[in-house]
């Protein structure tokens, strides 16, 4: 009897072998077609000076039009990490921010734009043209760029601190994204230089449950103060926790609160109405 078994579960584990790998390729060819085809796009979540409520920057999240739907960018994301192809990805997105930067600098030349990258891209010396090529665009300095990497990318490995290096030679500031979950080790990620802490949205969450907040904010924003870090907190929807945030001192922040990611067009007519206010409320 335990022979048939054995034989039939070797089969099934062949079979599912197969069967991954097959799904897996069928991927990276719908990845490289969606490539091609142009099927991504980006939209731009605004960031906002806590203090003033000012629509300073925004951050570039990728989609994925397909089949009369958009997928969301945790559903492929990882994938596209696990397979190396988001390389592809990422060249697409900055392509796209290229076309759209020019357009939002006119209405505001200070504005930032923040980028997603995932630790293959900090392992290859083409992000660093890429971004590069970004500043060659006219009206475009590097205080208009921001990039973000979540803390996975933040472990000891060579090529990811040289690449972080000169991106941050190019005077472009560097992100630690989605901080405090996952590998919140800070020894590791210290040898790293970095600039700006975004507090994900998990523990924004806490903020009016019954001290909760203080417990996991304080620390948090301690370490920032004590690394000399400017903090942005992500996953803002309540009045409540914008003024918390801001009465810790926290600088920038994002969330459903100020606005959902908007469109280039969107975020570009929004950027042009409020351009008369800040007129009025410069200091
Ligand atoms: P992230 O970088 O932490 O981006 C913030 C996510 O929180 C976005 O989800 C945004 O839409 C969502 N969000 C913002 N405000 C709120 C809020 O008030 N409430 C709630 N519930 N959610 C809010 P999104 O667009 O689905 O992106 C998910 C993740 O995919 C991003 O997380 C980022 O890690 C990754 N991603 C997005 N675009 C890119 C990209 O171009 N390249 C790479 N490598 N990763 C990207
Ligand atoms: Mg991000
Ligand atoms: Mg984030
Ligand atoms: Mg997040």
């Amino acid at each position: 009897l335990f022979v048939p078994i054995g034989v039939l579960c070797g089969v099934s584990l062949i079979w599912a072998t197969m069967y991954l790998a097959r799904l897996r390729s069928s991927f990276d060819n719908r990845l490289k077609a969606a490539v091609r085809r142009r099927e991504f796009y980006v939209e731009y979540q605004p960031v906002v000076d806590l203090k003033s409520r000012r629509w300073t920057g925004a951050e570039a999240l990728v989609r994925w039009r397909t089949d009369n739907t958009t997928v969301r960018p945790d559903h492929f994301i990882p994938l596209a990490e696990e397979r190396h192809l988001i390389h592809l990805i990422t060249e697409q997105v900055i392509s796209l921010i290229a076309e759209d930067l020019p357009r939002i600098l006119k209405i505001d030349p200070a504005f930032r734009v923040a980028i997603n990258l995932s630790p293959d891209d900090l392992r290859t010396q083409s992000t660093v043209e890429m971004l590069r090529s970004l500043l060659a665009l006219e009206g475009v300095c590097p205080g208009n760029l921001e990039v973000e990497a979540t803390e996975r990318a933040f472990v000891e490995d060579q090529k990811i601190s040289r690449v972080l290096e000169q991106i941050r030679s190019l005077g472009i500031q560097v992100a630690i994204d989605d901080f405090g979950i996952g590998y919140s080790s800070l020894s590791r990620i210290h040898s790293f230089r970095f600039d700006i802490l975004k507090i994900d949205k998990t523990f924004v969450d806490t903020i009016g449950t019954e001290g909760a907040a203080r417990g996991v904010m304080l620390p948090i924003i301690d370490i920032a103060r004590s690394l000399d870090l400017h903090i942005v907190a992500e996953g803002v929807e309540r009045e409540e926790q914008a003024r918390f945030l801001q009465a810790y001192g926290i600088e920038r922040a994002q969330g459903w609160l100020f606005s959902a990611p908007l469109s280039a067009a969107a975020l570009s007519k929004e950027l042009r109405e409020r351009s008369h206010e800040a007129v009025e409320c410069k200091e």
